[in-house]
């Protein structure tokens, strides 16, 4: 076993309560934070278990045959999950992606993708509703997700070598069948599929260019995350990131690239698309996209908050504690009662976690080494 892996502490028996202001907040479609940051974006999880054990998230020596993962009780209901999603909505969230741990492991997901696509803005309009997946048992699900009213879908894949993927799951998984459920959710009509590749120095970097060849002009983009410190037990170290600027110095060496505007406010990625003879971006050819987590904070427009499988809302990915919405759920609050609850909770917010990394004592409570949530836990 690596001697650099932390220790778990069961950080998900604590939570803040979740309570209810004196004046109510009422949701007005426009929710905004102590920065002035508005919430427009819900990751969901909706599972804490996964069938794979990548050694940036869910590394086997922690996550192993005793671990405990949440009872079934615990979970929130697709029922529970829909009618705080709506809440949301009426605050302002436009976007829902659905994660995990592995989200197609979630018993009949598909009724969950349902209920979540029939939900309206204020506005009347459809949510951008989405799901990230490690692309395992996507082939098989592909199709039914479709017919449920999913639109896209985000493959996790670090690598195209069948050898340097195995060892990157860590359960011996070929990269063959992922591949096969890319093809089969772009045969069933998922669309804007993208991929995202975490770049670990001295571990899949030499795959860089070979995904980026092999993705190029096929209508998927492919995006490279730089590894992150989350959690507690991945033994994150500074010098095993591959800084995105290096990743596009890469890429250029080989496929000349030209700098795209982002297509939306608080879009994480950075948009690089592949020229053509002109020199100009040639929309066939596609784009890449870099995510730099660590070398490129991007809290000020972070619009994003996150639901754990449990009911607790994340204000970061980099929290400590959660917000307890299901005791709410749980003692009958009604949806105003709920509504103004997560206005409370979004009003306070002023984490800004990636921003202060640099300049953090070792010794912080959010810092480094401090007791944070796990990624399989809170969704990514
Ligand atoms: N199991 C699904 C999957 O892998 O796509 C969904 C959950 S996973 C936690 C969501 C995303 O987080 C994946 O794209 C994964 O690569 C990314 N991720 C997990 N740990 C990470 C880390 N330490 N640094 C950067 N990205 C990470
Ligand atoms: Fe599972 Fe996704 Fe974490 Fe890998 S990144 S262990 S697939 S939850
Ligand atoms: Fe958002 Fe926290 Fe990430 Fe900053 S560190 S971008 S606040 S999730």
């Amino acid at each position: 076993m690596s001697e650099r892996i932390i220790p778990l502490i069961d950080e998900r028996l604590a939570s803040l309560p979740a309570r209810l202001p004196a004046v109510p907040i009422a949701a007005t479609g426009h929710l905004t934070d102590r920065l002035q940051r508005p919430l427009s974006d819900l990751r969901i999880s909706v599972t804490d278990r996964c069938n794979f054990r990548c050694s940036y998230c869910m590394p086997k020596e922690v996550f192993d045959k005793d671990y405990a993962f949440l009872p079934q009780g615990a979970l929130l209901s697709f029922e529970e999950i829909t009618r705080l999603a709506r809440q949301f909505v009426a605050h302002g969230v436009r976007k829902i992606r659905l994660t995990g741990g592995e989200p197609l492991l979630r018993k009949n997901i598909e009724i969950l993708i349902a209920q979540l696509a029939a939900l309206r803005t204020p506005g009347g309009q459809p949510l951008d509703l989405t799901l990230t997946t490690n692309g395992s048992i996507l082939a098989q699900k592909a199709q039914a997700l479709k017919d449920a009213g999913l639109q896209r879908v985000t493959v996790s894949l670090d690598g195209l070598d069948d050898a340097v993927f195995r060892q990157m799951n860590d359960v011996d998984f070929p990269v063959t069948k992922v591949l096969a459920g890319i093809e089969a959710a772009q045969r069933a009509g998922l669309t804007n599929i993208k991929v995202n590749m975490v770049v670990k120095r001295g571990t899949n970097a030499h795959e860089i260019l070979p995904m980026a060849r092999h993705f190029k002009g096929t209508g998927v983009v492919l995006r490279f995350i730089e590894y992150m410190d989350v959690g507690a037990t991945n033994g994150w170290r500074m010098d095993e990131v591959l800084p995105s600027a290096q990743v596009i110095e890469l890429l250029k060496t080989e496929l000349p690239l030209v700098q795209l505007s982002p297509s939306a406010s608080g879009e994480t990625a950075e948009r690089w698309g592949y020229a053509g003879a002109s020199g100009q971006h040639d929309a066939v050819l596609g784009e890449v996209g870099v995510i730099s987590s660590v070398t490129q904070a991007f809290c000020k427009d972070c619009n994003r908050a996150r639901l754990s499988t449990e009911g607790k809302l994340y204000l970061c990915l980099f929290a400590t504690q959660g917000h307890d919405l299901r005791t709410l759920l749980r003692t009958q609050a009604s949806d105003e009662e709920l509504a103004s609850a997560i206005g409370h909770i979004w009003q306070g917010r002023v984490d800004r976690y990636s921003e202060l990394r640099a300049s953090l004592p070792p010794d912080s409570t959010v810092g480094a080494g401090a007791k944070r949530v796990e990624m399989s836990y809170i969704g990514g």
